[in-house]
């Protein structure tokens, strides 16, 4: 298979160096998928460029909710609820195993962020802006209901609760599969290729990218009609080489999460609770863990590494032991963690947690499109607009007219379901499955919520491998990342393709060599290279455990 992964890689660059796009997307993002997706669908030949992994940065270090924004309904950020409100029920309609219904509880306490009445009013709004219906309307809960439903909520000064729809996701997954779906509608999209530079037309206008495979050192250009940059916290650092920087600019927050077993911390639904300083984070239940986020702190460090500190740490820990004061959990109960940054639009005069969360389009002198900000959650409408926009000045400039937006129409992710009942089903059908396969049946819900009925392939390919169930699923999902995801390091499948890095941590060391034998054959690397991807899994998941070595 080495033969066939690599030859991919090359015959890509080679195509993407011989042929003229109509557009090129810089950065491999929740933004920049959608960004492929939508005008590969339209009709337009597109290539996409990621110098890391797909969703190496922002995209996989999200809080992973779709979810219409409850604060900025109190910054009354009407039309940004409203538009990620209802873009909630497409994408869950789009891909019902990677979008999950989540209810969410909202504690009231004495002298909180949200009153009673307003909170019942609020989150009436909130449902009505996004369309929600039915049995997902919100519900407004006595203070006895509320110790009910989730005995863990701190007793003293609890007024009753709200109880609304919002949705979960696993965000890099929810990114992998746009890029897949770009595929399918013939984008071309390549992970560890870096743009380096602009190359601009004797009118100074940009018609194409210099860029570098970061895997093989080989450098070539892409030329394009048009060339956007989804870039996320990296856009400045574009529009600099593109000597366009000037005007609005970048500000990066800060975000850390942490991980914790739900045995620790057995939370029944999610809850999204008051911060003693103003703020207010969720506590998140996720198959075998709950996750805590998130900070909002101005961050100028390297944008290329990332990580939580103890001061994020103790932020998060006080913050969870103020609202559920029984757990007092310590820092020796996190299992994992991860820091991302927000590429927010500046605003002067105001805080991390008050700036608009909107999303921005910058364009050059020289043609170059940027667009930065936005949610995870309104991803497809950040790409209808923008290449809405490259569309104009195809029709313009060229005369050349392409479809409608219609990515509310193509599901994605491997196989439809019919809804939510229809993962369920599979779901239930999986776990006898994974049984017999000698697995324990948590796996059938991480196989479904990752891989959706691409799962069938990889329990296939499992029953070719002679090793313990554990060690020949992790061999499986590898042969399935590298063949179908464009997985090529370890970290790819790890952290991006499976989650495991933060979510099952300790699912890592038993099948680490196996995995890592396997990286050696397919892309046929030296001992060396191996040890050094091998110190590099090491590297990140002491990270995530440890922060920058500060809790050793
Ligand atoms: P990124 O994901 O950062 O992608 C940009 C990509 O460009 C990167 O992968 C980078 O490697 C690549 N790149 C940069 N330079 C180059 C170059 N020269 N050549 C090639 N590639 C390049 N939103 C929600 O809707 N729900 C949430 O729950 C939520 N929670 C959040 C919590 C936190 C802590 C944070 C930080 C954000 C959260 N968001 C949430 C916001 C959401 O995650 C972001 O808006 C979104 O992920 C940004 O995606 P992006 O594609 O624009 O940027």
């Amino acid at each position: 298979m080495n033969s066939t992964s690599t030859l991919h890689r090359s015959h890509t660059i080679d195509q993407m160096d011989n042929e003229q796009f109509d557009l090129i997307v810089i950065g491999g993002g929740i933004t920049g998928a959608g960004i492929a997706l939508d005008a590969a669908s339209r009709g337009m030949k597109v290539a996409l460029i990621e110098k890391d992994d797909f969703a190496s940065g922002t995209s996989s270090r999200s809080t992973k909710l779709i979810h219409g924004g409850l604060r900025y309904l109190k910054q009354f950020e009407i039309a940004l609820v409203r538009e990620v409100g209802q873009e909630r029920a497409i994408v869950h309609r789009l891909a019902p195993h990677l979008v999950l219904s989540e209810k969410m509880l909202l504690p009231l306490i004495e002298g909180g962020t949200f009153g009673k009445f307003s909170t019942s009013i609020g989150l009436k709004v909130y449902d009505f802006l996004a369309g929600v219906e039915g049995d997902d309307k919100r519900v407004m809960l006595s203070r006895e209901e509320t110790m009910e439903k989730e005995p863990l909520v701190r007793k003293e000064g609890l007024r009753g609760s709200g109880f609304y729809a919002e949705y979960r996701t696993d965000d890099a997954r929810l990114t992998i599969e746009l890029i897949k779906m770009a595929a399918q509608h013939q984008a071309l999209s390549l992970n560890y290729v870096k743009a380096e530079g602009f190359i601009y037309d004797e009118q100074q206008k940009v018609v194409g990218v210099k860029c570098k495979d970061q895997n093989s050192d080989r450098s070539f250009e892409m030329h394009s009609k048009y060339i956007i940059s989804a870039a996320g916290p990296w856009v400045d650092k574009l529009r600099k080489k593109d000597n366009s920087f000037g005007g609005k600019r970048l500000f990066l927050s800060k975000g850390v999460h942490l991980v914790v077993s739900r045995k620790r911390f057995p939370l029944n639904y999610a809850v999204y609770f008051d911060v003693p300083d103003g703020r207010m984070i969720f506590a998140i239940p996720r198959q075998r863990v709950t996750y805590i986020g998130t900070t909002d702190t101005p961050y100028d460090g390297d944008i290329n590494h990332v990580v939580t500190n103890s001061e994020d740490e103790e932020y998060l820990l006080k913050a969870v032991n103020n609202m559920f004061p029984d757990l007092q959990l310590r820092s020796e109960d996190v299992e994992s963690s991860w820091a991302g940054l927000r590429p927010l639009i500046y605003e002067e005069g105001k805080s991390a947690s008050e700036m608009s969360r909107k999303d921005e389009i910058f364009e050059s002198e020289t043609g170059l499109i940027s667009i930065a900000g936005g949610k995870l959650t309104g991803y497809r409408k950040m790409a209808q607009r923008v290449v809405d926009l490259v569309v104009q000045r195809f029709e313009k400039e060229e005369n050349k007219r392409f479809k409608d937006c219609h990515t509310d129409k193509i599901p994605f992710g491997g196989g439809p379901f019919n809804g939510a009942e229809d993962v369920e089903t599979y779901i239930k059908a999986l776990r006898l499955r994974v049984k017999e396969m000698g697995l324990e049946e948590f796996y059938a819900d991480y196989l479904v919520y990752n891989y959706g009925r691409q799962t069938d392939a990889v329990l296939q390919q499992m029953t070719h491998y002679k090793d313990e169930p554990e060690v020949a699923l992790a061999r499986a999902e590898v042969w399935f990342g590298a063949n179908n995801e464009l997985v090529l390091r370890p970290l790819d499948y790890f952290s991006r393709r499976s989650g495991r890095l933060y979510f099952n941590v300790d699912t890592i060391e038993p099948v680490l060599e196996a995995v890592l034998d396997d990286f050696q054959q397919y892309f046929d690397w030296s001992d060396s290279h191996r040890q050094e991807e091998l110190e590099l899994v090491r590297r990140d998941m002491h990270e995530a455990r440890y922060f920058e070595y500060s809790k050793t």
